[in-house]
């Protein structure tokens, strides 16, 4: 392991004054991301900010019923099992209990679920000398390799890896907002706008920059996100990161679709807010005919590879089968 010091903040200021004043300093939150990383060697921090007493951790509503508010550092349980989220957005609820295990979830937060990085085995491991988002211009082992956890959406020649977080599709589907802070200022970031696609610099995942911690995220509020479903489709019942998964949230009047929200993990780069398909579902009737043709349209630019164009299908199963749950509610 590199050597590194560890600072802990008392107080955002403290913590952003140490990243502005190091462009190599990480923020230590849960740790159970960046630690393993930094064991594997891919990431070499050379300063942790550890942010764990920053008091960030509060979920709690908004003013004017704007909708609730998460603290960067309440830890997935927590948020998981809070009647805000539970009763309001019990899509980002499931989708935090279908990640991890109860141990992880207790120590994971939600700024750093956010930016957990991909679970490419090419990037995971050093031994693999090519890797564009570990090493810029090494080229992608994972293109004509193993590649069957990849992307089927939105991916490039230069990187075909995904994201692995589940919180980030609820998040993407419930339109959710980043606030972040720097020794700048503050900024709020649409989480639409937060992760990025690889395109030629699949080393950057997101538009945060380097300096900047996250200090909350905003849900907004959303009636029908009472209606909501995550279905995560995995090679083990648990303790696995996604193949396919699908969220969901539907506003459904007589039968008819009003409003429609989407989102899947598992397919590329960033959770994919299926749009196509939400235009596909508005002033459709709800039921299996509908779900298949939306599922058919927001797929139609799928590219499979060797080992993962099994995934093509399962998307559009899996949206078919949360959007039939989701309408069956009462
Ligand atoms: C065995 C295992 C299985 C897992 N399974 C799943 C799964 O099925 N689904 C799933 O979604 N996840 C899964 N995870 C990932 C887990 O959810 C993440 O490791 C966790 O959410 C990261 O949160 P953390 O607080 O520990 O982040 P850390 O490891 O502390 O940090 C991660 C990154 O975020 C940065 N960071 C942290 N907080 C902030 C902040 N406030 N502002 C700016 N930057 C910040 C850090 O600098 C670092 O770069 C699994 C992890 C493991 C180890």
């Amino acid at each position: 392991m590199n050597p590194f010091s560890y600072t802990r903040a008392t107080d955002p200021q403290q913590a952003t004054q140490a990243t502005a004043t190091n462009a190599s300093a990480k923020f230590l939150a849960g740790g159970t991301n960046l630690i393993d990383l930094m064991k594997m060697g891919v990431e070499r921090p050379t300063q942790l900010v550890d942010v764990n007493r920053l008091s960030l951790a509060q979920i709690e509503e908004l003013p004017n019923g704007c909708g609730v508010r998460i603290g960067a550092l309440a830890r997935n349980s927590d948020v998981a099992q809070h009647p805000l989220i539970v009763q309001r957005y019990p899509v980002l609820s499931q989708a935090l209990l279908a990640g991890a295990s109860p141990q992880l979830r207790n120590l994971a937060t939600t700024g750093g679920n956010l930016l957990q990085r991909t679970r490419c085995y090419y990037f995971y491991d050093p031994a693999f000398p090519q890797c564009n988002k570990r090493n810029p211009g090494s080229g992608c082992g994972a293109l004509n390799g193993f590649n069957r956890i990849h992307a089927i959406l939105g991916q490039s020649e230069q990187c075909i890896a995904t994201n692995p977080s589940d919180m980030n599709v609820a998040l993407a589907a419930l339109d959710a907002v980043v606030q972040v802070q720097s020794a700048k200022g503050t900024r709020s970031i649409p989480i639409a706008d937060f992760h990025r696609l690889p395109g030629d610099t699949p080393n950057v995942d997101t538009n945060l920059q380097a300096d900047e911690l996250i200090t909350a995220v905003d849900l907004p509020a959303i009636p029908f996100a009472t209606r909501s479903h995550y279905l995560k489709v995995r090679d083990r019942a648990s303790y696995a990161f996604a193949l396919v998964s699908v969220a969901v949230a539907l506003d459904v009047q007589n039968g008819r679709i009003n409003a429609a929200r989407v989102a899947l993990g598992g397919v590329a780069h960033k959770a994919w807010r299926a749009q196509k398909a939400e235009a596909a579902l508005v002033g459709k009737t709800a039921g299996e005919k509908a779900f298949r043709a939306a599922a058919e349209t927001e797929l139609a630019a799928a590219k499979g590879y060797k080992h993962n164009s099994f995934k093509i299908e399962l998307a559009k199963r899996a949206m078919v089968r949360a959007l039939s749950t989701v309408a069956q509610m009462t």
